[in-house]
């Protein structure tokens, strides 16, 4: 898509319309609802990549409910959603929380970051879902000093491990395809690549785990079925893994670098603490405009409750359309706001970019 994957780390905040804080189904369909009525809106993902639950829990199953739409998967909606807000060009924030929302002197807010952008926004949409996905980190006492050195949760470019003793923890395709890459014959082959989960059991793609399968009986990738226990450390490096194997013997797995792939869980992360009057971890709005208890801030999709709220996605996309009017009357004060149809209106078309339909 054309949406630009900015970076902006300067001090000064760039402004705009709309900032919508997550990228799943629903944030990436208040793009189109805010473009519509001439808002540009900046998205902000901890993911790093578009789609939500949709891509990040069941890319490949099928959805059934979309309406006009038989059945797609969770993957091909949000490639579609995406095909949508291109000619409203938004500019996605992947990879990155948004760590802080702050009213400014002239009513704007401040949205911060943690990868250091700062923009300040007329309004903004929260769509952040079931929280913001982050990984399950290993629960080893005294390991988080080495995170960013030899600990990371996300697979590295196989180059940056050429030559070193990896030590991959998980189950599913993330943690296999990462040791499948480091296992194969060439310049960014690691030393030895060893996989660990605990159980000799997976829950990737049939043909990953053949793969696997196949360079175990090889030797080429080393299985070990056990659980993290303690590591030790030489000349302040994280030199080896303690852990303990299902029948309870200890075992030392030297390694050079430590990968944790095991999976993202959501957190409900800063947004509770950015004074939005909640409900057993829900933003409480309105049901007609979809706004918090803060003029200007609006809770679109799983995150929000009402009365009578399902957690749908073609409710969120309702909810988007009308939090989009909501937002319009703050962005435009004083602007009568008028209901067009796709269909008819010159005006959208030109939006859109597309020709009119002819006489
Ligand atoms: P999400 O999809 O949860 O996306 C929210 C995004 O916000 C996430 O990517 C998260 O990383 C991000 N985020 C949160 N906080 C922050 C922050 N502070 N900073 C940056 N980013 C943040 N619904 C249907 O209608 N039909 C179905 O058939 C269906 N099947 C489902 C099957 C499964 C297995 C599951 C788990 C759900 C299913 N659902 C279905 C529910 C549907 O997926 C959700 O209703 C939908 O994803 C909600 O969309 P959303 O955009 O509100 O939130």
């Amino acid at each position: 898509m054309s949406a630009a994957m900015t970076a902006n780390a300067s001090a000064e905040p760039t402004e705009t319309d709309a900032v919508v804080i997550g990228a799943g189904p629903v944030g990436l369909f208040q793009v189109f609802e805010l473009g519509l009525l001439g808002m540009h809106a900046d998205v902000i993902d901890s993911l790093p990549f578009a789609g939500g639950q949709c891509v990040e829990l069941y890319a490949d199953k099928p959805i059934y409910d979309i309406p006009a739409t038989q059945v797609c998967t969770g993957r091909e909606l949000v490639a579609r959603l995406l095909a949508q807000i291109e000619p409203f060009a938004p500019s996605l924030h992947l990879g990155q929380q948004v760590d802080v929302v702050r009213r400014e002197a002239d009513g704007r807010f401040r949205v911060e970051t943690s990868a250091g952008v700062r923009l300040l926004a007329r309004v903004v949409m929260i769509a952040s879902g079931v929280g913001s996905f982050q990984p399950r980190r290993l629960k080893v006492e005294g390991l988080a000093a080495f995170e960013g050195t030899q600990l990371f949760y996300g697979a590295p470019e196989p180059a940056a491990l050429a030559g070193r003793r990896v030590l991959i923890i998980g189950d599913a395709d993330a943690a296999l395809d990462c040791a499948l890459d480091l296992a194969v014959p060439g310049p960014t082959r690691a030393a030895n690549v060893t996989l660990m989960h605990r159980r000799d059991e997976f829950k990737a793609a049939p043909q990953t785990i053949e793969a696997l399968r196949r360079l175990r009986a090889a030797g080429e990738i080393e299985f070990v079925a056990a659980q993290a226990a303690g590591f030790e450390t030489a000349q302040a490096r994280l030199a080896a893994l303690h852990v303990t194997t299902p029948d309870g013997t200890m075992r030392s797995l030297p390694l050079d670098t430590l990968l944790v792939l095991t999976g993202l869980s959501p957190k409900l992360g800063p947004i509770a603490d950015w004074g939005l009057a909640l409900e057993r971890k829900q933003l409480v709005v309105d049901t007609e405009k979809f706004e918090t208890s803060e003029p200007g801030i609006f809770a679109i999709g799983d995150v929000n409750t009402y009365a009578g709220k399902k957690k749908l996605i073609l409710c969120g996309f309702h909810e988007a359309t009308l939090a989009a009017f909501g937002a319009a009357a703050h962005v435009f004060p004083g602007r009568a706001i008028h209901l067009e149809y796709t269909t008819t209106s010159p005006r959208l078309h030109r939006a859109l970019g597309v020709a009119p339909p002819a006489e």
